[in-house]
């Protein structure tokens, strides 16, 4: 079968022929129809010091997909070849304290699809059966592709109580643009977010951001004074991993404010720990998804009416995968799609 692989250890990605693997007895296997390209993707595409450690060379890539189930192991209950499918990137053990109390979003000893083992970047993908996730039918397969990236931010952006609540994001990559989007859908007031991508923010505006703040330009304790913000932020949606982003955040939070932090900083940050204690912020730490209950949430959000349609800008085929990649990497993109039928 085709198959996007990091064949060498060196920047870039190429097309390959490997084997269709074979599912185990609680397996599904999964013909893929489109996959989406992560963050993550970039990083193992420019071979940046993280993917050298990580990913074992050769190594089929992605784990943002959606499919149909074609074949399963003879253990597998609760699904039929036809099934349209969407998966939880993070392989978990089941045997854990974390796992067996049902919280396997805090599983230690977690494996990443498409990181530490094989990738949906392929026709076909093999995956155990308990991490597939069914699509409902009034989901596009476009939208069930970026299940991944949505569920970050609906994880992050439902960590806390939204309604009627003044909500800063820092960073409007695709995963703050969709937590924006969630934070206004959900009854936020202000949801003002932070970048210094322009097109990114418009999209933003677009998607329910209801203040964008170019911080190359703005400076934000100006423009919560603008929209009549006295006090301060009551939640943070920390998604861009920068430090200074985070530091604006932690001045810019209310007494008594809470923060969710999915962006990772690229090593150590160092914050004013004052502003964290005197306040009394509450600071959580997000991982991935919780399993499945941000799952069914991101399937109802949409049901409920929750546009996304405007975060994915392109799709290619995936003949022509290096145009895709290239427009991730140019920052003048939302999500990019590529088709693999
Ligand atoms: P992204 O890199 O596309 O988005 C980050 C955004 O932050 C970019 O648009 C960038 O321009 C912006 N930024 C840079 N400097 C800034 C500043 N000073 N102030 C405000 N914004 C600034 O990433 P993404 O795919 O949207 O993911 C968001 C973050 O979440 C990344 O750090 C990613 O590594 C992380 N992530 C974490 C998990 C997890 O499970 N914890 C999962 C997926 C992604
Ligand atoms: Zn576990």
């Amino acid at each position: 079968m085709k198959a996007l692989s990091k064949l060498h250890s060196k920047p870039g990605i190429w097309m390959t022929d490997v084997e269709i693997p074979e599912p185990g007895h609680n397996d599904l296997l999964i013909k893929i129809r489109k996959t989406a390209i992560c963050g993550t993707d970039m990083h193992i595409y420019h071979w940046d010091e993280w993917s050298q450690k990580t990913i074992p060379v050769p190594m089929v890539v992605g784990h943002e997909y959606v499919g149909e189930v074609v074949g399963m192991g003879q253990e597998v209950a609760g699904f039929k070849v036809g099934d349209r499918v969407s998966g939880e990137g993070h392989i978990t053990c089941g045997h854990c304290r974390n796992c067996r109390a049902g919280r396997r979003h805090l599983c230690r000893n977690t494996y990443g699809v498409g990181v530490n083992r094989q990738g949906s970047f392929a026709e076909y993908l093999v995956i155990p059966a308990l991490n597939a996730f069914k699509i409902p039918d009034n989901i596009s397969d476009e939208l069930a592709s970026i299940f991944d990236p949505f569920g970050n931010a609906v994880h992050t952006a439902l960590s806390f109580d939204l309604v009627g609540e003044d909500v800063l994001i820092t960073g409007a990559g695709p995963i703050g643009i969709m937590a924006a989007a969630v934070a206004r859908h959900v009854g936020a007031r202000h949801v003002v977010i932070t970048d210094i991508n322009d097109y990114r923010l418009e999209l933003a505006k677009k998607m329910g951001a209801t203040r964008t703040v170019n911080v190359g330009r703005e400076k934000l304790p100006d423009v919560m004074k603008e929209i009549g913000m006295t006090e301060g932020f009551d939640v943070g949606l920390e998604m861009s991993g920068v430090a200074v982003a985070f530091r604006d955040m932690l001045s810019s939070m209310n007494h008594g404010g809470k923060i969710a932090m999915l962006g990772i900083p690229p090593g150590e940050m160092a914050i004013d720990w004052s502003q964290v204690i005197f306040k009394g912020l509450i600071l959580k730490g997000i991982y991935g998804r919780e399993m499945f209950e941000t799952w069914y949430k991101m399937a109802s959000l949409i049901q409920s009416g929750l546009d996304l349609s405007p975060i994915i800008t392109h799709q290619f085929s995936v003949d022509d995968y290096q145009k895709g990649f290239e427009t991730m990497g140019s920052g003048e993109s939302g999500k990019v799609i590529l088709n693999w039928q």
